[in-house]
């Protein structure tokens, strides 16, 4: 595989309200590190990504550039403010990244592929990266992902089963997220107009935004591919998934109890 220049929008500019718990979970301790900690650290280790944007709510960036500092972690070159959804932190990053380069043409030093990655998901490693990269340079647009275990059905609000995809075919998005520089500059310039506009059609097609390759399909003609991620490559959602969390750490750091 060619090395690109690779630059990764790394998120955490979420509350967690779903955590139940007071302090944003970018914060909460995973072993005796914060949950944020382990995804920079998995960036600053990685031959395969060159730069880092950190996007944070505006409140935490006293907190969070502590940690970039306390880590090392010089490979993140910005700490960027976060939307209000998780789209718009994604578009901030972003359009911070493309500022810093001028736009996104491949002129020297300007990154090929943005990937983008929840810091809630701190199993993050090099094998899912390039697996991604490797992905990425087929349709320009790729997406880690698993194969749904469990028997997806569709319901309407009456809880009435409309709809059973064929189990095989139904695969779970994880992140990263990952595209063609331009694919992502094209679909950020065209969400941005978007956020402007008052007609309710396009108000309607933002609201379809459940994850960055669907807003790349509304906004762009990009196909996504899949590849293998993760299944533990999970995101730190509910109380529960902590203590998932936790015993995935032990187990990779070899300490099983
Ligand atoms: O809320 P959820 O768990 O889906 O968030 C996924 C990731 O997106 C988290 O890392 C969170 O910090 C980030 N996020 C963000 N800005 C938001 C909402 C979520 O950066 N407005």
């Amino acid at each position: 595989m060619t090395h690109k220049k690779n630059a990764l929008i790394l998120l955490a500019g979420g509350r967690g309200s779903r955590m139940g718990s007071d302090i944003p979970k970018q914060f909460m301790m995973l072993g005796d590190k914060p949950l944020i900690w382990h995804s920079l650290e998995t960036v600053q280790r990685s031959e395969l990504i060159d730069e880092c944007i950190l996007v944070s709510g505006t409140d935490d960036i006293p907190a969070i550039r502590n940690i970039v500092s306390g880590g090392g972690f010089d490979k993140v070159s910005m700490i960027v403010p976060g939307g209000k959804e998780r789209y718009l932190s994604v578009v901030n990053g972003c359009m911070a990244l493309f500022e810093k380069y001028d736009g996104c043409e491949a002129f020297e030093g300007s990154p090929e592929i943005v990937l983008i990655h929840d810091g809630a998901r701190p199993f993050l490693d090099d094998g899912i990266i390039s697996r991604c990269i490797e992905g990425v340079l087929e349709t320009g647009g790729c997406v880690a992902a698993v194969p749904s275990k469990d028997t997806v059905k569709l319901a309407g609000e009456d809880g009435i089963v409309t709809d059973e995809p064929v189990r095989s075919r139904v695969w779970c998005m994880q992140t990263p997220q990952v595209f063609a520089s331009s694919v992502i500059h094209e679909t950020c310039t065209a969400v941005n107009e978007a956020i402007k506009s008052t007609d309710p059609l396009v108000k309607e097609r933002l609201s379809e935004i459940t994850d960055d390759a669907r807003m790349v399909s509304l906004f762009t003609d990009t196909k996504i591919k899949l590849v293998m991620g993760d299944y533990c490559n999970i995101k730190v959602t509910t109380p529960e998934d902590l203590i998932i969390a936790e015993k995935i750490l032990e187990e990779r750091r070899g300490h099983i109890s």
